[in-house]
């Protein structure tokens, strides 16, 4: 599942999850929990995307093989927001090569900016479930949500200047990443910018073939 920062990917990628399945994995999780455990590799990160940067591939690739070949989850994956660059993508079919695993579906949910931009500004996370809404659309859910709505926080990394920057970045460097897919039969281009349920019904859709 491709797209921009707060194109939606999780709660897509979620909904899919949930009906199919799968096991998510999200690069921004793996990141997010070595910057929890105050590792190492952890501490490195979080001096990195401080500063509205991306982590770097290296460090990207060493936390992702780990998870892809492992045997509770290989084959029944979905990629929430990987690979961002090509050298992710080529990494990626390496990984996937050695382990005998294949790609069945990519699908980019494709945003304008100025969607983008009001979206992640408004957009509250729970520390404990991770789970994400939206201040003012989401009131009733925030209310009960179930870990207690104290938890619900703006991320650090969701200020203005940190969110253009990663959209931009995603978009200069995923350009090239669509190019590299987009002549498989296995892609779709889905509009991004519909409400949430008439897109999780179009992929499920194509899914479903
Ligand atoms: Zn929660």
């Amino acid at each position: 599942m491709l797209g921009s920062p707060g194109a939606g990917k999780g709660t897509q990628a979620q909904n899919i999850v949930n009906k199919f399945n799968l096991n998510q994995i999200s690069t921004g999780d793996l990141l997010r929990n070595e910057i929890k455990n105050k590792t190492n590799i952890g501490r490195e990160i979080e001096k990195i995307i401080s500063k509205g940067d991306l982590a770097t591939d290296e460090i990207v690739d060493r936390l992702l093989k780990k998870v892809v070949i492992s045997a509770n989850i290989r084959n029944n994956i979905i990629f929430d927001g990987y690979p961002r660059n090509i050298n992710q993508a080529e990494n990626l079919e390496l990984i996937l090569n050695s382990d005998n695993q294949s790609i069945n579906y990519i699908l980019f949910l494709k945003v304008p900016r100025d969607i983008i931009e009001k979206r992640i500004l408004e957009r509250i996370t729970c520390e404990i479930c991770n789970k994400s809404y939206n201040e003012f659309i989401d009131k009733k859910e925030i209310a009960n949500h179930k870990c207690g709505s104290k938890y619900l926080i703006k991320r650090k990394d969701d200020n203005n200047e940190a969110v253009i920057n990663r959209y931009d970045e995603y978009m200069k460097k995923t350009k090239l990443v669509l190019d590299y897919y987009s002549s498989r039969n296995n892609f779709y281009e889905i509009d991004g910018s519909d409400e949430i349920e008439v897109i999780s019904s179009k992929i499920e859709q194509i899914l479903r073939g």
